[in-house]
């Protein structure tokens, strides 16, 4: 067994503290990696905290990883020790359902493997994620990571990049097309990173006047601030499409106005409390609302190529592992510009 430290919260309502357990040995499938950096997604807070019903303690949060293979299985045909590799949010699926074998396992109907929070397909021991120093995980369920990129600008498109770029894809949106990106977080800044490199026109909705400018650095064409009701008044059917990031309630019902006839909400935010949708806003102008959960292995290897084709990494605060609960706490006011990422190595020890 592996010797792992980490930062664990131990329930609800206690705050992150250091935490050591063991990771299984690699089977012969297995990649073992040592990690180097791992970002800090608002899914870490909702489960740490239990927002979303059915967290199980303790829980070693964290799905944006990224480091270096230490060791492999004897049948391990993609690593070898010392490339780079990438972790997300899954670490296995049934294999076997249309999903599976579609390549979108995070639709996976046996339910997919979490990286953490979740529990092991074969020994049903409790998955912990990447707040550790190592982690060891099936080969089809790890990416090649590009040298090219800093990485811990790298760790973040584990997460906040698919989960942006995997409906922005689906849905064809590009050139010609006017996009709304709504909150700017660590998806929110992917979003419009993302939007701008598929040539669409881009609007930053934010309810944060402070983030104007960064976001007119990150690409955006426009900035409005969603607290003004004369400017969302004059936003209203602009949008082709609107990709909703936001981590708390709010009314969906304010932004389906600013959609176009025939305009779609993607939704990738999840607050806890369930939002009301007014058919009325719907059916008045064929609008519609799309959710989309993170992406596959298959889109994620293509999002990594891409991003290192062109050079697109996520804005981050690198952070050491015992600042995390302060981190939680500016995350919840809006003030992380845009992921903050934990630098693993000061878990060591
Ligand atoms: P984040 O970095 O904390 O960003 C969320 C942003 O939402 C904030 O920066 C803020 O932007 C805006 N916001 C927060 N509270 C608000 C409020 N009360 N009213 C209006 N806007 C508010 O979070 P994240 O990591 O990007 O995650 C965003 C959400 O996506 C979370 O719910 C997370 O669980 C979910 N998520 C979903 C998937 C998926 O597969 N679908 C994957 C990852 C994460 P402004 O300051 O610009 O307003
Ligand atoms: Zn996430
Ligand atoms: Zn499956």
């Amino acid at each position: 067994m592996l010797p792992t430290n980490a930062y664990a919260a131990q329930s609800a309502t206690t705050p992150l503290a250091p935490f050591k357990f063991e990771r299984r040995d690699p089977g012969a499938h297995d990649v073992q990696i040592e990690i180097l950096y791992c970002g800090v997604c608002h899914s870490d807070i909702h489960q740490a905290r239990n927002e979303w019903g059915g967290s199980t303690f303790p829980m070693v949060p964290g799905h944006e990883i990224v480091g270096r293979v230490t060791a492999t299985g004897n049948k391990v045909t993609k690593f070898k020790a010392g490339d780079l590799a990438g972790v997300g949010c899954f670490v296995d699926s049934c294999r076997e359902c249309d999903n599976c074998k579609q390549g979108v396992e995070q639709y996976c109907e046996g339910g997919m493997s979490g990286t953490y929070n979740s529990r092991e397909r074969l020994t049903g021991a409790p998955t912990y994620g990447g707040y550790s120093t190592q982690i060891v995980v099936d080969e089809n369920y790890v990416l090649t990571v590009s040298e090219k990129l800093p990485l811990a600008g790298v760790a973040p498109l584990l997460c906040a990049g698919i989960t942006t770029y995997s409906p922005l894809k689906y849905l064809g949106v590009g050139k010609g097309h006017k996009v709304g990106v709504l909150g700017l977080g660590g998806l929110g800044h992917m979003a419009v990173k993302f939007a701008v490199a598929f040539g669409a026109e881009v609007t930053m909705l934010s309810s944060s006047p402070s983030k104007k400018a960064d976001a007119e650095k990150l690409g955006a064409h426009h900035f409005a601030l969603t607290s003004d009701a004369a400017i969302m008044k004059g936003l209203a059917n602009s949008f082709d499409f609107i990709l909703n990031t936001v981590s708390a309630q709010h009314d969906y019902g304010m932004y389906l106005n600013l959609l176009r006839t025939n305009g779609t909400m993607i939704v990738v935010g999840v607050p806890p409390v369930p939002a009301t949708v007014p058919a009325i806003q719907l059916i008045m102008k064929r609008k519609s609302i799309i959710g989309s959960l993170i992406g596959g292995i298959k889109e994620t290897q293509e999002m990594l190529d891409y991003c290192a084709e062109h050079n697109i990494v996520s804005e981050v605060e690198v952070i050491t592992a015992d600042k995390i609960n302060e981190a939680y706490e500016r995350m919840l006011k809006g003030d992380v510009r845009y992921r903050f990422v934990i630098d693993a190595a000061s878990l060591k020890n």
